[in-house]
């Protein structure tokens, strides 16, 4: 049984999708186990893109400059450098910018696989690689070229922690242990 985090990025809200996305994860069989609109303080914001952890900030880095070589993009024409550490810094920049500039819907599901079974509803970090049928390839196209030609973040839709060790780092910076319920759902019982 796994827990992971999820939030509707001011893009979902914006554009009238969160019961829409929501539903995907109900209908799947995952429950919803904490959830509330907000809008997200910047302190909160830096720890979730955490911009003073090298390999976090690397990370990024590197996974840019790959996507880059891949589409045949000059990281150098689109950002002005291709290290992975000043790649990292800006990112994390646009990204802070962009959680905070409307509300997020921020929620915590719970299930077998759920980590996994949520970054696969969500889809390619990319909308224009992401599959049809998966929330990002359905309700979005933005690309890397896009959104840094633009100076911004990749508009995506949708949060979901990478990873068991992620989500165990990020649940507790948005929701306080009282905030998260246990409860029954009805299909358990077929389901599992
Ligand atoms: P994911 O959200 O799929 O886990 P990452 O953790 O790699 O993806 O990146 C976090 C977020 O940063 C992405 O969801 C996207 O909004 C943004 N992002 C990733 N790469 C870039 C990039 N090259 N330019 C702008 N924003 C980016
Ligand atoms: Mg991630």
């Amino acid at each position: 049984m796994e827990q992971t985090l999820i939030i509707l990025k001011p893009d979902a809200v914006e554009r009238g999708l969160m019961g829409r996305i929501l539903s995907r994860f109900e209908q799947m069989g995952l429950k919803i186990v904490a959830a509330k609109l907000m809008k997200t303080p910047r302190s909160l914001a830096e720890k979730h893109y955490p911009g003073n952890r090298e390999v976090w900030l690397r990370g990024m880095g590197e996974k840019t400059l790959e996507n880059y070589k891949k589409f045949g993009e000059d990281p150098i024409k689109l950002l002005g450098t291709n290290d992975t550490h000043e790649i990292g810094m800006m990112i994390q920049k646009w990204l802070v910018d962009y959680i905070v500039s409307g509300p997020v819907l921020a929620f915590v599901v719970e299930g077998p696989h759920a980590v996994e079974l949520t970054r696969k509803i969500c889809g390619n970090t990319l909308p224009f690689l992401a599959s049809p049928g998966s929330i990002r390839g359905d309700l979005a196209y933005d690309s890397s070229y896009l959104a840094n030609s633009g100076k911004r973040a990749i508009k995506n839709l949708v949060h979901a922690s990478g990873s068991i060790e992620e989500a165990k780092y990020e649940i507790p910076l948005w929701f306080d242990s009282s905030e998260i319920f246990e409860y029954e759902r009805a299909e358990e019982k077929v389901m599992q």
